[in-house]
Parts: structure tokens; sequence; C-alpha cells
């Protein structure tokens, strides 16, 4: 992708600082796959300790540590409580079945949040027709929900239902430093209600790649086992976990100035008539907008964009996404709502083709 895109598409698209690039040439490393890794060690120390947990294992990606999760928890024939739109049943090829044999149950909440009253009649009885509800599966922030963030109250009702009805209950945190540092609260009060959390180093956090499954030190075991079983026990990876302790060094405080960016945004193209946005909503660094059907839809306005230099997503017909990331400063976030304002402006529905394309997600 050339450099003259402004790149909103997804906190997945920033490329390693030098001083990450620093990081990575300089780490210490042996073959993790037999424990001799130092720089894995060292993080695998750093992230539990971080979250509060007994343990954590090192995975490639965010849907390895959520599957290594559901592997842990779940049996075939079981089934896991979900909000409809969330990643591990939507954007994980299928992953609780093929991998584990395990049903998702998608309930609708709110904004991609589950609570009680959506809870609480889901709990299929013990019967030979029925398959056993086994686990509960929550996102902190919600990304297709909108980047929102638990309030702590619900969490811990949810949680503290599913601990007294037998459930287990895993926490997808792709985003966990975003919802930390939005919430003001510490890792530990988020991840303290969970049996394993999975977080991401390669979104926020600016890492080329990797993510941790923090838990208990007999999940974690038994998390590294289906680690190796899904591909992902790797050897000197300690070249990225380098990354990883960097992000964590030096990346964590600064997601306020992407939310503070996503924000700004928001603000700027709430002002242009044809844009739908309710910028109270925006919580964190993803910022959900929709355009008005009179005008066209929302990959048309991907398409223009496009055109004018911006790279944002439709995730909908008249949705789209659009993120904040440390390679986006406020002055090209601005620069890019005007881009947007002038699209709307200027009815982009006669612009570009009729034909509405697929629609895409990062
Ligand atoms: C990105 C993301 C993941 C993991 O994605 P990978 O691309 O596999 O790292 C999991 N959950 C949520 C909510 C995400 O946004």
């Amino acid at each position: 992708m050339s450099q003259s895109f402004i790149d909103m598409r997804s906190d997945t698209v920033t490329k390693p600082t030098p001083a990450m690039r620093d990081a990575i040439a300089s780490a210490e490393v042996g073959d993790d796959m037999v424990g001799e890794d130092p720089t894995v060690n060292r993080l695998e120390a750093l992230i539990a300790e971080i979250t509060g947990k007994e343990a954590a294992v090192f995975a490639c990606s965010g849907t390895q540590s959520n599957q290594m999760g559901v592997h842990v928890h779940c049996s075939p024939g079981d089934e896991l409580l979900i909000e409809q739109s969330g990643h591990i049943a939507n954007f994980e090829a299928g992953g609780p079945a093929v991998l584990s044999g395990v049903t998702c149950r998608q309930i609708p909440g709110r904004f991609g949040m589950l609570d009680l009253p959506q809870l609480e009649d889901k709990i299929k009885a013990d019967n030979q027709h029925l398959c056993r509800t086994r686990l509960v599966c929550l996102e902190n922030s919600t990304n297709v929900g909108g980047g929102r963030v638990y309030p702590l109250e619900q969490l811990e009702r949810v949680c503290d239902w599913a601990l007294t009805h037998g459930l287990k209950r895993h926490l997808d945190g792709a985003r966990l430093f975003n919802a930390v540092t939005a919430a003001g609260c510490t890792p530990q009060d988020i991840c303290r209600n969970f049996d394993t959390v999975s977080i991401c180093f390669s979104k926020g956090l600016g890492c080329p790649m990797g993510s941790a499954l923090v838990g208990s030190t007999a999940d974690i075991a038994q998390a590294r086992r289906a680690r190796k079983l899904f591909g992902g026990a790797l050897r000197q990876s300690g070249m990225v976990a380098a990354a990883a302790i960097h992000a964590l060094e030096n990346h964590v405080e600064r997601l306020s100035v992407d939310h503070d960016n996503a924000r700004a945004f928001a603000e700027s193209i709430s002002e242009q008539t044809g844009i739908l946005i309710d910028v109270d909503e925006i919580e964190t660094n993803l910022v959900f907008f929709e355009v008005d059907p009179e005008l066209g839809n929302a990959s048309q306005l991907s398409a223009m964009l496009k055109e004018r230099g911006v790279l944002i997503n439709s995730t909908g017909p008249q949705r789209l996404r659009a993120c904040t990331h440390l390679d986006v400063d406020r002055e090209t976030v601005l620069e890019a709502a005007a881009i947007v304002k002038e699209c709307v402006l200027a009815g982009f529905g006669e612009k570009v083709g009729a034909a509405s394309g697929p629609y895409v997600r990062g």
C-alpha cells in the first residue's frame, strides 16, 4: 500500500516503529518449543503479572489464543454463549466447531455486550437431547459492537452469574488495553473475572504479530497442548515476543491518544448532514458511522474515499468503521474527516458505480 493513503481500516495496519525493530533485532532467543526462549519466557511472565494471572502462553494470533481458550474449557458436544456479533463466533472461520466440536449460541445484546436479562434463560437443562452449556465468552472492548467497553459492574455481574452456574468464563481481550484505558481501571480489575483472557499485541499495541492467553497454571498447561495441536508452537519466537515486550512498555499509555483522536474524528464528521453518528458512543479507537441511504451506500463511500487517499472499510449496507492507531496522528485523522465530509457533501452516489461491493472487515 502506497504511503500516500491515510489508512484507517484497522489498528492491525500499523508497522513496527524503529525502536520496536531495534528490540526485535537485539532479542535474545532460544527454542521456545522446549521452553528455552528467554524473551518469550520474559513476555509470558510479564503479561501474567500485568493481568494478575498465574501463567501465560504466547500465541501467533488472537484467533489462535481465543480458540485455545475454547479448547481448554470445552469438549465436543458443548456449547458456548456469546453476544451475536462476537469475534469468536463470526470471524474465526468456524473455529469452535472445527477445532473443538463446540457450537456457539449467539445472543443479541447491546453494543456487542451481554447482561443478565439476556443470559439467565440460556443454560440448557441436563438432558440427553441437548448440548451442554459450558462457557461464556465476552469481548472487551467490543469490535463490531462499536468499540464499546463493559462497565465493571456489568462485567462482574455477568461473570459472577456464570461462576454461580458452573460456567467457565473466557474474555476475548483483543483490545483489553483499550478497555482498561477507557474504563480507567487496571487490567486485573477486568481479568480477575475470567478463567482465561486472550490479548492481542498486533492491534492497538502495534506489533507485527502475536497474542497471549493468560489464566491458571493448569489451564495454560492445557492451552500449550492446544497451541501445539493448532500448529502455533514456534521455535525462536523471541523475535516477535521482543516486539510485544516493547509494546507493553511503550505503547499502552499512548492508547488514550488513539481514543482522543477517534472522538475528534467522530466530532468532525458528525457536523456533516448525511452522516449518522452518536459521538457519545465513541469510547475507544473504533468509530462506526452510517451514511444516509438517500445519498448511497457504505461501499460506494468507501470506494470514493479510496480515490481520495483515505482507506475506511464498509461493514454493512450503510455502516462504515474507521479506526485510529499509532500510525495516524491528530492532524492526519482530521484530514481524513475533512475528506469524508467532502465526499458526502459532493453526493458521492453519482460519482462512483452503483454496484454495492462485498462487506469487508479487519
Ligand atoms: C482482531 C480480533 C481478534 C483476533 O484477530 P487476529 O487477527 O486473529 O489476531 C479477536 N477478537 C477481536 C474482537 C478482534 O477484533
